[in-house]
C-alpha cells in the first residue's frame, strides 16, 4: 500500500469498503492524536465517510490536555528572576490565570524564550550560567524520551543549572478513563501512530479484553486511516474486538524498546490531572527522585497550584468527545485562532483549531 497512499482510486475503494462492512451501522469512533485530528479534515475524510460513522477528537494534542494548574506553574516559574522559561513555541499563546498568556509575561518582563528541541533548552542553560532554565516538558510518549536524553546529557555534563517541569501524559490510562465513562459512548479507537512507535501493541490490549472495543493504530495518510477504519468495521462486523497494527510501516508489535528504557531510568510513573479527565491515576510522569537537582517543582519548591478553569471554554467538554467544537458559544466568536480563550483553539493540533480552519 505504501506506494498508493496518496491515490484517490484507492481511497474510494477503502471508502466502499468501509460503507459495506457497516451496513449502515453506526460508528463511533475517537483518535487520540493532534497529527490525525489535522490529517483527517486535510484528506476532506470527515465529508467523504459513510454519514453513521462519526468522528470525535480525543485528548490527543499535547497542549490541549495540559492542565490549567500545569499552565499556572508555568506562570509562577516565569515570575521569578532567577528562571528562564525555554518553552516550545504552541505554549506561548495558551491562556493562564486570568486570560494571560506567556507572551503577555514575556511582554512584561519575564525571561521566557521560545526552543524547538528540550536539548535547545540545554544549550540556553550553557550561555546562561546566572539562571536556571526551566523546560517545561509537555507531550505524551513520544517526546518524553527525547526530555529524559536532555536530563541524562544535564547530568554527565554537570549542567546545573537546567531543570524541567514535567506535564507529560500516557495515552493508554486515559483511554481506560474515556471508556470507563458512560457518557463518552466510544466505539472504536484509532491509535496514535507516533505513540505506538514508543509503546508497541501491548499497553492497548485492554481496551479489546476489557472492553471489547477495536482498536486499530493508524498512519497519517488518508489511506491509512480508511484502512484502520475497515479493519475497526470489519472488527465490528464479525463481532470481535482486537488490537490491530495498520501502520507497520512505522510501528513494531514490540515499540521502541530503547525509548522506554530511558523512560524508566529518567521518570517515575504518577497521577496526573488532565484538561477535561481530570485526575487520572498512574497516567503521567514526573521525574524520578535520583533527579530531583532537575526537577523543577523540587528545586523551586512549587505547591500544588487550584487554577481557575477558563471562564466558558468548553475544551474539556471537546476532549472527551462529548460536544464538538462548534457546540461552544464561543467557536468562532469570541474565540478564534487569531484570539483564543482556550488551548484547543491554540494549537495547531487543536479540535477547535482544526475545525477553525478546515470547516466542517
Ligand atoms: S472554541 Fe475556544 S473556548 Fe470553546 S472549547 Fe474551543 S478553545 Fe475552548
Amino acid at each position: 500500500m505504501a506506494e498508493t497512499l496518496h491515490d484517490p482510486e484507492l481511497c474510494h475503494k477503502l471508502l466502499a469498503r468501509l460503507a459495506a462492512l457497516l451496513h449502515g451501522r453506526p460508528l463511533r469512533f475517537m483518535e487520540v492524536c493532534g497529527t490525525h485530528t489535522v490529517a483527517i479534515f486535510r484528506g476532506g475524510l470527515r465529508s467523504l465517510l459513510p454519514e453513521s460513522v462519526i468522528h470525535l477528537s480525543g485528548p490527543g494534542c499535547p497542549v490541549c490536555v495540559t492542565h490549567d494548574s500545569e499552565v499556572a506553574e508555568f506562570f509562577e516559574l516565569a515570575r521569578r528572576p532567577d528562571v528562564i522559561l525555554a518553552t516550545f513555541g504552541d505554549l506561548m499563546r495558551v491562556p493562564g490565570p486570568d486570560g494571560r498568556c506567556l507572551k503577555h509575561a514575556q511582554a512584561e518582563g519575564a525571561r521566557v524564550e521560545v526552543v524547538y528541541s528540550p536539548m535547545d533548552a540545554l544549550t540556553l542553560a550553557v550561555q546562561n550560567p546566572g539562571s536556571t532554565v526551566v523546560f517545561p516538558g509537555v507531550g505524551f510518549e513520544t517526546t518524553a524520551p527525547a526530555v529524559a536524553a536532555t536530563v541524562l546529557m544535564a547530568q554527565a555534563r554537570g549542567i546545573h543549572n537546567f531543570a524541567v517541569l514535567s506535564c507529560h501524559k500516557l495515552v493508554p490510562p486515559a483511554l481506560e478513563a474515556l471508556l470507563a465513562d458512560p457518557d463518552c459512548a466510544i466505539d472504536a479507537f484509532l491509535l496514535p501512530g507516533h505513540v505506538s512507535t514508543v509503546l508497541g501493541l501491548a499497553p492497548y490490549a485492554f481496551v479489546a479484553s476489557r472492553y471489547h472495543r477495536p482498536a486499530v493504530v493508524a498512519g497519517f495518510e488518508p489511506a491509512d486511516i480508511l484502512d484502520a477504519l475497515c479493519r475497526i468495521a470489519a472488527q465490528i462486523d464479525s463481532g470481535r474486538a482486537a488490537v490491530e497494527n495498520a501502520y507497520p510501516r512505522a510501528v513494531h508489535e514490540n515499540g521502541n524498546p530503547k525509548a522506554r528504557e530511558i523512560l524508566e531510568t529518567v521518570f517515575t510513573v504518577t497521577d496526573a490531572r488532565w484538561r477535561g479527565l481530570g485526575l487520572i491515576a498512574q497516567s503521567g510522569l514526573e521525574l524520578c527522585s535520583r533527579f530531583d537537582e532537575f526537577n523543577a517543582r523540587k528545586r523551586f519548591d512549587l505547591k500544588p497550584i487550584e487554577a481557575r478553569p477558563i471562564p466558558g471554554c468548553r475544551c474539556g467538554d471537546v476532549l472527551k468527545g462529548r460536544i464538538s467544537p462548534t457546540e461552544c458559544p464561543l467557536f468562532g466568536r469570541a474565540c478564534t485562532p487569531a484570539k483564543p480563550v482556550g488551548p484547543c483553539m491554540v494549537s495547531t493540533e487543536g479540535s477547535c483549531s482544526a475545525y477553525y480552519k478546515y470547516g466542517l
